[in-house]
């Protein structure tokens, strides 16, 4: 067997004012075929995974390009060309080929592209031909399309939100196009649209229990996979939307009735599994009163992850106009402002501009006179196990708020993206991070409470408001029952 493997992967926001060019993925990580040769990260842990199964049972693995860049908005034209022209040039050289697995996200938008995944599913299919298995890895905020559901052997899409199961899922589409490959099974694939639009927590219930009844549906009466694309609120293409997907061995119908059944039982659940979200005075108030430190503060609306600028100042002009102090914040993206930081050093007190810069979902730019606590030439922080970058990075101090300022735009994943520059999380009375959900795996285990709140900013969570120009379809919560 000769197994080829890529990936690339990044989820695009169309609202976003922040273009995703070539150098996004160079920032992001880029690697022309010897991701596995470098360190683990983000984006290629599932190459990983794949390479260690595959020369396990002695397959040849041929590895393609493998690239991430940090959520923001459309992908050029020439950037995403390149990049998906490397993956195709990669399999062509590789033929023959019994099985592509490639990591991809699912909510990749292009200029002139709106289904990027379907646009690389098609295009590789038609070098492989119709008996190699071609299988794709998809982000749990993947908006599931009619060219990847015909054109991929089999598709698997994250289960978790905060994302911890990316290797586990890897490992279980390797076993899925292998059998494929073999012929030891035939997948097949049907989609269910549940006519929903939202982000939803797969860390509470009832969606916990969703996700626990879809892993025991696997493996028997012939049901190969069970997945739950939750969208991606922010892409505004036709096929954006919550949708289940099951792979079935064979039987055509029995898929699509259990993608019904079970996308039923998703609609049924909408209003239960809706995250509910505080405003900023009131995240504010409860953190105040809650007996214990820290409280942890997700501002999800300002989540890089999601292609948000990541310097909103909507909590920070709320915090210092009511005096809150004893509060660490961040990361907030201000290249800028770090540069000016290093550059007047460590014990340095200035006048800094913060924030609000990127346009006005950012708010306006807070000025404060600020002490340099620390300065460092790089900071990472772990999502799951894999480093994440923030670039040249900084701890400022002014009025009793300790802020994080970065160089790479990134989202809070964890604790230590703040403790490595010194700021002690444990007797800060409120940590305020930009994430809408990732940040849990990390600061769950050290916060005596979480809360999130949605300020205004790029990722409003009024899903019936957003002005989408290509979802014509009737979606919940703009409509109280699309089906009917
Ligand atoms: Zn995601």
């Amino acid at each position: 067997m000769r197994v080829f493997i890529a990936g690339l992967d990044t989820e695009t926001n169309t609202f976003s004012p922040i273009p995703t060019s070539i150098k996004g993925f160079e920032d992001g990580f880029l690697a022309h075929g010897d991701a596995t040769k470098r360190p683990e990260n983000y984006c290629s842990a599932q190459l990983f995974v794949w390479c260690r199964l595959a020369e396990a049972k002695g397959y040849e693995v041929v590895e393609g390009l493998c690239s991430y860049a940090e959520p923001a908005g459309v992908i050029t034209r020439a950037a995403y060309e390149t990049l998906r022209d490397e993956i195709l040039d990669g399999v062509r050289a590789a033929m023959p080929v019994d099985v592509v697995l490639l990591a991809l996200h699912g909510a990749m938008v292009a200029d002139g592209y709106d289904d990027c995944e379907g646009d690389i599913l098609t295009r590789v299919r038609q070098i492989v031909g119709p008996k190699a298995a071609v299988g794709g890895e998809l982000d749990l905020h993947c908006h599931i399309t009619e060219a990847m559901v015909t054109q991929a052997t089999a598709l698997v899409a994250y289960k978790e939100y905060p994302h911890v199961d990316i290797p586990e899922r890897a490992a279980e589409l390797f076993a899925l196009c292998e059998d494929a490959a073999k012929g030891r099974t035939k997948p097949v694939m049907a989609a269910f649209d549940c006519r929903m639009i939202g982000t939803f927590r797969t860390t509470e219930q009832p969606l916990r229990g969703f996700v626990d009844k879809m892993k025991a549906l696997e493996g028997k009466d012939g049901i190969l996979s069970v997945s739950l694309g939750h969208g991606f609120p922010y892409g505004d293409v036709k096929d954006e939307g919550v949708k289940t997907l099951v792979v079935a061995d064979g039987d055509r119908t029995k898929a699509d009735k259990l993608a019904r059944e079970l996308g039923q039982e998703v609609f049924a659940m909408r209003e239960k599994i809706a995250p509910r979200f505080l405003t900023v005075d009131e995240s504010l108030d409860e953190g105040l009163a809650h007996n214990g430190n820290p409280v942890v503060i997700a501002d999800v609306t300002d989540n890089a992850g999601g292609g948000a600028p990541g310097d909103s100042t909507f909590f920070l002009r709320r915090m210092l106009d009511r005096g809150i102090t004893d509060v660490a914040t961040g990361y907030y993206w201000d290249p800028i402002a770090v540069r000016f930081c290093m550059d007047a050093g460590v014990g340095a007190n200035l006048d800094l501009r913060v924030g609000g810069k990127c346009g006005p979902a950012s708010g306006d730019p807070v000025d404060l006179r600020v002490t340099v606590r620390a300065v460092a030439d790089q900071v990472t922080q772990r999502f799951g196990e894999a480093p994440d970058p923030m670039g040249p990075s900084v701890w400022v101090s002014a009025r009793g708020i300790d802020l994080v300022l970065t160089t790479l735009r990134t989202q809070v994943f964890h604790p230590e993206g703040m403790t490595k520059l010194g700021i002690d999380l444990s007797n800060r009375k409120l940590v305020i991070v930009k994430s809408t959900q990732h940040f849990h795996a990390g600061y769950a285990p050290i916060a005596a409470r979480v809360l999130y709140a949605a300020a205004p900013g790029a990722l409003t969570k009024d899903f019936a408001a957003i002005p989408y120009r290509n979802i014509t379809r009737p979606y919940w919560p703009k409509v109280a029952n699309p089906f009917a």
